[in-house]
């Protein structure tokens, strides 16, 4: 495997951040574990190096991730869409962690393409989603890589910043390394993981609490709309191997449901005997959202990017439908199954 890291790039890019009048750590929409894991990791790298950065999202994430050190500075912009893009368009050094393309960043997208545009800007993208756009003046890109934590890791180590791994910083890198392989459980998981997971053990950090923070952080009414979801609304094509479960914005309010709360339901779905492709789909801001999920060769991101205006990766992907009801969505993924049905008749 190439090492994208190597090269003299990587360690240009350390002599221009550290004399960087402003730096700023942007991630995908709706971030997860390893995009806010890996964001606030690199924040915490930058002040090692004294240089300060600021750390801003396109929306919210899950109150199962506001434990995280250094959770209290990230800025948002859906929730001041001004001052967020501003600082994103005119950053002298622009980091991009955890996306493919600028059209992953949501309502920061525009800021992220005009500091691609900007002369003055650097534009650094570090990620482990397969085909990217080439967008960025710096295209740190590793799709063997199972979580951009594991990425975050590797820049650590080729700016020779390992003195800076302390519990804090290794607490914001496993958050993305469990949360993105499943626990060391996809096929992701290298040798390499495993080494990393030893180092920020080493640092003191207590990797338990973590996974409770993370795993067993349920609300009631979220465990009651997982039991209503499993219960009420899976269908399963055992002869396609097949499952899918659906829940409209009625479903989600009658439980209270907040950012978060369905994560997982889709893996729920997958874990049924036999199934090699799940689908998750629920009505979200207006428009219907999907998660999709399989085991072995049958490549998720394929469906996605074909039918739901999304990607991601072979085994976890997502999309999202605008200007269409959840009944449509769900009829189109119906029809489709059947035509998939060949491809997903295998045991491993
Ligand atoms: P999740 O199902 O957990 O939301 O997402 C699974 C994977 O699919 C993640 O790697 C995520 O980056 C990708 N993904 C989710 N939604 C979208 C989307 O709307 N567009 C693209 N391109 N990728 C997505
Ligand atoms: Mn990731």
């Amino acid at each position: 495997m190439e090492d994208v890291f190597a090269g003299e790039e990587v360690a240009a890019l350390k002599a221009q951040v550290l004399s960087a009048k402003s730096v700023v750590v942007t991630s995908h929409r709706s971030p997860d574990g390893d995009a806010i894991g890996s964001s606030l990791a690199l924040k915490h790298i930058l002040s090692a190096m004294g240089v300060p950065c600021a750390v801003v999202m396109p929306d919210a994430y899950a109150k199962f991730l506001h434990w995280m050190p250094g959770h209290e500075e990230v800025r948002f912009h859906d929730a001041e869409p001004e001052a967020a893009s501003a600082l994103v368009s005119s950053a002298e050094v622009l980091f991009c962690l955890d996306y493919n393309a600028p059209s992953r960043a949501g309502g920061l997208m525009d800021a992220v393409n005009q500091a691609c545009a900007n002369a003055k800007s650097s534009v650094v993208m570090i990620d482990h989603h397969q085909e990217p756009e080439d967008f960025a003046d710096i295209m740190l890109s590793d799709s063997s890589t199972g979580s951009t934590c594991e990425l975050i890791y590797r820049l650590l180590q080729a700016w020779e910043m390992q003195g800076a791994l302390d519990s804090d910083l290794a607490s914001c890198l496993y958050c993305g390394l469990i949360t993105d392989t499943g626990s060391f459980r996809f096929s992701s998981v290298q040798p390499s993981s495993h080494d990393m997971a030893s180092a920020l053990l080493a640092t003191g950090m207590n990797h338990s609490r973590i996974h409770s923070l993370i795993y067993d952080a349920y609300r009631l009414e979220q465990v009651q709309l997982t039991a209503y979801a499993l219960s009420q609304k899976l269908e399963v094509f055992p002869e396609h191997r097949c499952a899918v479960i659906s829940l409209s914005q009625d479903e989600l309010l009658h439980y209270n449901a907040q950012k978060g709360d369905t994560e997982g339901l889709v893996n729920r779905a997958l874990s049924i005997e036999g199934i090699n492709f799940a689908a998750f789909m629920k009505e979200d801001d207006g428009r219907v959202k999907i998660s999709l999920r399989s085991r072995g060769s049958f490549s998720v991101r394929d469906v996605a990017a074909e039918h739901f205006n999304g990607g991601g990766h072979h085994n976890a992907a997502g999309g999202a439908c605008e200007g269409e009801s959840l009944q449509s969505v769900l009829d189109r993924m119906v029809a489709l199954i059947p035509t998939w049905s060949d491809d997903l008749q295998y045991d491993d």
